[in-house]
């Protein structure tokens, strides 16, 4: 452990930086999964199909009440106008007057009747409207239901296979550590990683630039870098510069 040497010690700090760059990548890409896979959008539309399914189902259900309400009505009004009309041709009833009073009778039952009919009919027509809405809300919604199990289950694959390499990637990561010889680098390491947006380690650019910050450095930096061999810091971003 205590051979290595600057040069080394620098491909190593590299080669960790590298592992950790991969693991946040795949981190933030967890954190997107979810949204990705547009779960909370596929929920949200689940939850208004089947708000839609209800209505149509309530709606259908009143209706139903209300034609087999009318329904009742009516047999109830035939059988009045069935009574009225044997009473009229019974015989029993002889005066004119109250035979007239039977017919109009008759006759206004009848035309209530006609009404009636004709909503009875209007109302088995919203029936059907009733049904088929009923029906077409209940395939949308295990249409979208169909939708949100597949995205839920692609986002569960991708959930475990990244999780899978980020766990991977950790213990190369940790085997890698411990070949840091020195204890003060590694917390220096952790340090920058934590405050430096998860770059800890920059590569010198082009002899001269920071990797990190892109910081131009002065004649005199580019000279040591050309010279001196292992880890730097860089004046401006505080980061560990390897060649
Ligand atoms: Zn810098």
């Amino acid at each position: 452990m205590s051979d290595i040497d600057a040069g080394e010690l620098g491909e190593l700090l590299l080669s960790i930086q590298k592992l950790d760059t991969e693991i946040l990548g795949l981190k933030r890409d967890i954190e997107g999964l979810a949204e990705k896979h547009n779960l909370g959008g596929l929920l949200e539309q689940l939850g208004k199909a089947k708000e839609a399914r209800a209505e149509a189902q309530e709606n259908l259900d009143d209706i139903t009440h209300d034609q087999h309400k009318l329904d009742g009505e009516l047999d109830i009004l035939s059988s009045k106008i069935k009574k009225e009309e044997e009473k009229m041709f019974s015989g029993t009833v002889m005066n004119p007057k109250e035979l007239s009073a039977i017919q109009a009778e008759i006759f206004s039952l009848r035309k209530k009747s006609d009404e009636m009919e004709t909503g009875d009919l209007e109302l088995m027509e919203a029936i059907d409207g009733g049904r088929a809405e009923v029906e077409k809300t209940g395939r949308m919604v295990e249409e979208v239901s169909a939708e949100e199990r597949r995205a839920r289950d692609e986002y569960d694959r991708g959930l475990v296979e990244k999780e899978h390499r980020v766990g991977e990637l950790e213990g190369e990561r940790d085997k890698l550590k411990q070949e840091v010889p020195d204890e003060d680098v590694l917390a220096l390491y952790e340090e920058l990683l934590e405050s430096k947006g998860g770059l800890a380690v920059a590569v010198i650019d082009h002899g001269r630039n920071c990797g990190g910050c892109h910081i131009e450095f002065s004649r005199t930096q580019i000279d040591r870098f050309q010279h001196d061999e292992g880890v730097f810091r860089c004046e401006n971003c505080r980061r560990i510069l390897v060649k």
